[in-house]
């Protein structure tokens, strides 16, 4: 959560800073400032909304300077107010920072530093520690080979719980740039005469491909022709320069109104880089590279774990059930925020798995830890190269679908349905799984793409079914077996973009309660594909329609309701149990989007949302 971004070169800071947080509002928009160094002073712009009333601001003054600091704003101190917005400056002037994370103890820091008449111009926890930060300047005695600026930020660091990504300026100290992460992401951007550091590539893309990761625990001083990296306890680290493959187009809206609507029909697409080079070459089961885990090892595991949030959890729900399919291994789903507390009895000879887009979900990152601590060895699905989960995990898959900025997520969802499809099989294939079943799989998953093309055809057919409900304050979503995690997909998707309750269940454990629910102001959105409980799933929309509640049906082609029952029909192709749930994604991402737009609502920055989730 909350986008920063730092500048020294030698071009125009502001200009590079505001473009770079347009790029990484994805990641907070309640408000976004920016300071910048002329004239042997910090000038700092700051504004509540998006960066677009901030840019407002810029364009009445004249920013010249080449060294700065900007930051779009996901509050979690403090209202969404112009004085709470970032950059932060030290009440001595002489410090400017910004920061995304929480300072766990800030009430005491800045306690103390009240009593040291420090002043405080805002109510969040990043304030207190820009003091902390002046206040060792301006005590702590340091020593002629020290830098007095990065020393004071190391040691005010050392004070600091919680979690941080910062960026720190100094007025005696122009043209130097001091960042530190624990537990917020942070990258370095090399570029020709300058050098960048971000919350992620997307704001650096348009300048620099050559990237250094930063980790938990390390300070970067740069200035704009060389940088050093050392640990918080200044042990050397020597960097690992790696190069960025997505470009600015992908990160870029190009003809589309929206990202969602970019990422939506991109599906196709992401789905064949998700498969790309992953099938043996005799076509009947899955290569993944980077699994570090032999054969052997996968022989021996006797149950798996997988732990994520959000959609990801949703994509590992269905991942579960086409394991137990087709590998007929016990698998476990976790809330990744409920496992790194609740201190689980686990099974030996468990591989875990942990999911997430980002691949610094902080939750996510949580459990992933918490499962290394009791020996566990943990492999990571995620999408963003150089993450935080990726370099923790022992090995893993990356999704491969570019960056994905609409905040609910589309793409990287049906690309981690997909990864978990060809898992099934591969785990399947070293277990009972024959040759001709996996070949048949293989060529299954290679059609989806195709599959998703035609299920996107349907766009404007939902466009007009959401005209209809756009309106409605609650609907239900039901759908069993592999396609339940995908009801509780749509629910979530729409409850996201469009502000309207809606609830995820499987489609019997309806009359179990929320039946109550049923009027006619209450519609169900039904899965009902072909199958052998496809008349238990019709019985289920008869109680749904005996009640008076509409009832928007998505059946696979060639399944036949009774007259009547469904008030909308979304077909969508017929296709293997592997691939059924991506397909079937398709019209409720479609729906909730269309309702969204409706419904006027920005369905690119929903309300109170961020993307990538690194705050508890
Ligand atoms: N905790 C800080 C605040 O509320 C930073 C929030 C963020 O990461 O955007 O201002």
């Amino acid at each position: 959560m909350c986008g920063i971004i730092g500048y020294v070169g030698k071009q125009k800071a502001a200009p590079f800073i505001l473009e770079g947080l347009k790029r990484l509002e994805y990641r907070g928009y309640d408000s976004a400032g920016v300071a910048i160094f002329q004239n042997g002073s910090f000038s700092v712009l700051k504004k509540i909304g998006r960066v677009a009333n901030l840019e407002l601001e810029v364009a009445k003054v004249n920013l010249g300077g080449t060294y700065g600091i900007g930051h779009t704003r996901w509050a979690t101190h403090g209202g969404v107010t112009d004085f709470n917005a970032h950059p932060h400056l030290s009440s001595d002037g002489k410090f400017a920072l910004i920061h995304n994370g929480v300072i766990e103890n800030y009430a005491s820091m800045k306690k103390y530093l009240l009593g040291k008449e420090y002043t405080f111009a805002s109510e969040t926890d990043s304030e207190a520690l820009c003091n902390l930060i002046a206040y060792h300047y301006a005590k702590e005695p340091v020593t002629p080979q020290q830098n007095r600026f990065l020393t004071s930020v190391r040691k005010a660091l050392l004070h600091a719980e919680g979690t941080y990504g910062i960026v720190v300026m100094c007025l005696d100290h122009p043209g130097e740039m001091v960042a530190a992460r624990k537990g917020s992401p942070l990258i370095l951007g090399l570029g020709d005469g300058e050098n960048i550091i971000a919350s992620d590539v997307s704001a650096i893309i348009a300048r620099t491909q050559s990237v250094v990761y930063l980790n938990d625990g390390e300070i970067v001083y740069c200035t704009a022709k060389e940088f050093q990296i050392t640990t918080l306890a200044l042990e050397a680290v020597s960097p690992t320069v790696a190069k960025v493959t997505w470009n600015v187009a992908d990160a870029e809206k190009g003809a589309y109104a929206h990202f969602m609507e970019k990422e939506i029909f991109e599906q196709p697409l992401a789905l064949e880089n998700t498969m790309r080079g992953r099938f043996s070459g005799d076509a009947s089961t899955a290569n993944f590279g980077g699994l570090n885990t032999t054969p052997i090892e996968f022989r021996g595991i006797e149950r798996f774990m997988f732990c994520a949030c959000g959609t990801a959890l949703h994509a590992c729900m269905v991942t579960e059930h086409l394991i137990e399919q087709y590998a007929r291994t016990p698998v476990e789903c976790d809330y990744a925020s409920e496992f790194r507390y609740r201190n689980a009895p686990l099974f030996r000879n468990t591989l875990f798995f942990v999911m997430s887009q980002s691949g610094e979900t902080i939750d996510t990152l949580a459990a992933l830890r918490e499962a290394k601590r009791k020996g566990y060895k943990v492999l990571a699905i995620n999408n963003v190269v150089g993450s935080s989960i990726a370099r923790e995990a022992d090995g893993g898959i990356y999704q491969h679908v570019g960056p994905e900025i609409g905040v609910a997520s589309t793409k990287a969802f049906t690309s981690q349905l997909l990864i978990g499809a060809m898992l099934a099989l591969y785990i399947g294939r070293m277990r009972d799984m024959s040759f001709g079943e996996g070949v048949r799989y293989v060529t299954a998953l290679k059609s989806a793409p195709n599959l998703v093309r035609k299920a996107l055809e349907q766009a404007p057919h939902i466009r007009e079914i959401a005209k209809r409900y756009a309106h409605h304050a609650d609907m239900l979503f039901l759908g069993r077996m592999s396609l339940f995690p995908i009801a509780l997909e749509g629910a979530l998707k729409l409850k996201e973009i469009s502000y309207i309750h809606a609830e995820g269940y499987p489609a019997a454990e309806m009359k179990h309660g929320p039946i109550a629910l049923i009027s006619e102001h209450c519609p169900s959105v039904f899965f009902a594909p072909r199958g052998e409980i496809l008349n238990k799933i019709i019985s289920s929309m008869q109680e749904i329609k005996a009640r008076k509640g509409p009832v928007i049906a998505i059946i696979t082609e060639g399944v036949e309701l009774p007259e009547g029952l469904a008030d909308e029909l979304i077909v969508i192709p017929d296709c293997h149990d592997a691939v059924l749930p991506i397909v079937a994604s398709i019209p409720v991402q479609l729906l909730s989007y269309y309702i969204a737009i409706e419904r006027g609502c920005d369905v690119d920055k929903p309300r109170n949302l961020a993307k990538s989730v690194t705050v508890e």
